[in-house]
């Protein structure tokens, strides 16, 4: 099987948080949490005119996902198809998956005492569905789910697109 994932195309990205909202609303973490979480950088001088930069956060489903090791009961998986779950229900929210995360993509919720993240909707992948955030709702067409190699190459073709226009 083929691996997913989630790649965001920096460039493009306009902070408008549309992303945050779709998955707010598919997935409902408490107030306050956010699973994929867009932060700036700015107002600086990019290109020779003052501007912000805008990071997309959000868990990379890693190839070798150093919060699998980390985690004690085993809460966290990763799937044949690529992606990272976190499984609730067996969370202690000992929160050490939280240190090992090199991208800080995991949250606690302190009134339920769970980890949570990103689990790539697969709820909805499962159902042949793309993820929420992913489901041609970003304005700027940043996020795309899916194949990582593909992925990066639509991603060269589209920027070499951009510099000749
Ligand atoms: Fe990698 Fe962090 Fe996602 Fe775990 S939570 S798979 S360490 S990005």
């Amino acid at each position: 099987m083929r691996p997913y994932t989630l790649v965001i195309d920096h460039e493009l990205c306009s902070g408008c948080k549309t992303c945050e909202v779709a998955c707010k609303q598919e997935n409902d973490p408490a107030d306050g949490i956010k699973l994929i979480h867009i932060s700036e950088d700015g107002p600086k001088m990019v290109d020779g005119r003052l501007d912000f930069v805008f990071h997309v956060n959000v868990c990379q489903h890693c190839d070798e996902p150093p919060c699998v090791e980390a985690c004690a009961v085993e809460a966290i998986t990763k799937r044949d198809d690529g992606i990272v779950i976190i499984e609730t229900e067996e969370c202690t929210g000992c929160q050490v998956c939280i240190d090992e995360c090199p991208y800080n993509a995991i949250a606690f919720d302190p009134e339920k005492g769970l980890a949570q993240k990103c689990n790539l909707c697969y709820h909805r992948v499962d159902e042949g569905l793309v993820p929420a955030c992913a489901d041609n709702i970003c304005p700027s067409h940043c996020i795309y789910f899916g194949d990582p190699d593909e992925i990066d190459m639509v991603i060269m073709e589209k920027r070499k697109k951009r510099k000749t226009v």
